[in-house]
């Protein structure tokens, strides 16, 4: 018999084992720059005037499932400490419709935070909190809902192994994974800059990315490491952002266990980037 599973679990080795490979040339060039530099599609991965922000989730292709390039930021924004001044960011950066999505890990953490009397909700459940939070913040601050974008029912596991971390300035061109499909691995995706705090953000897709959702701790048993791609609009931005980056890590306090070794974020993570071509 054919079972959902079977065919689940082949896919998502197969794309584990495809964007192992991407990376491992990358690697081989030199990194994200160098190979990427050699793409004739490089500077049409930076999008002018991007009007719409879905999640990070790497799952969500900005093309396939919404049709134009988006801006990145983890689901719902029930973490922004200051809504309204997350609101005037994103504003000033041009954005005016949000989605929300199937299987939000950022949606049911913030579901969590404000239900502690249920701590297993179900689908439905976690889906009209989606639904109703990313509605209520468009309603509260005058951006269009677009939508509720629905995942590949087979698709529960994060085969993410990088990071596209966007420190370019919001506004400007910034980068659509989607536009070099097949040639880059398929990454959570994140806007940094427009982000209310980005180093919590980072942790909370690490986090996923080494739950039992994720296959960062496979990497790691197989002698890799997962990747942060940082992208600025200049070397020295670039630099300088690395280091940031590189500082939250050291001063994380996640714990990875893989088979009963701890590690810490430093460990396991390799911060690597590109600038944005002019
Ligand atoms: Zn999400």
């Amino acid at each position: 018999m054919t079972s959902p599973e079977k065919h689940h679990t082949y896919g998502v080795e197969n794309t584990i084992k495809n964007e192992s490979r991407l990376m491992d040339t990358i690697n081989e060039k030199g990194g994200f720059q160098k190979y990427l530099s050699e793409l004739n599609d490089f500077k049409g991965a930076f999008k002018e005037k991007v009007t719409t922000c879905i999640c990070c989730d790497g799952r969500i292709d900005a093309h396939q499932d919404v049709g134009e390039p988006a801006v990145r930021l983890p689901g719902v924004f029930v973490f922004e400490a200051n809504k309204s001044l997350h609101a005037q960011r994103l504003h000033r950066a041009g954005i005016t419709k949000i989605y929300s999505h199937e299987d939000c890990g950022a949606g049911k953490a913030a579901y969590l935070s404000m239900h502690a009397d249920n701590p297993d909700p179900s689908h439905e459940e976690l889906r009209a909190f989606a639904i109703e939070k990313t509605k209520m913040f468009c309603d509260e601050y005058g951006f269009e809902y677009a939508g509720h974008i629905e995942n590949d029912a087979l698709n529960e596991v994060h085969t993410e192994q990088v990071l596209y971390f966007d420190a370019t300035t919001p506004g400007t061109p910034s980068f659509e994974q989607s536009e070099l499909k097949g040639k880059i691995p398929q990454g959570f995706a994140l806007s940094a800059e427009l982000s209310g705090d980005w180093r919590r953000d980072v942790e909370a897709l690490l986090g996923i990315a080494f739950s039992g959702h994720g296959i960062g701790v496979e990497l790691v048993k197989s002698g890799k490491k997962f990747t942060v791609v940082v992208i600025a609009e200049t070397e020295s931005i670039l630099e300088s952002k690395k280091k940031d980056v590189d500082e939250m890590l050291k001063s994380s306090e996640i714990i990875i266990d893989v088979d009963g070794t701890q590690h810490t974020l430093e460990d396991v993570v390799v911060i690597d980037g590109f600038v944005r071509p002019s």
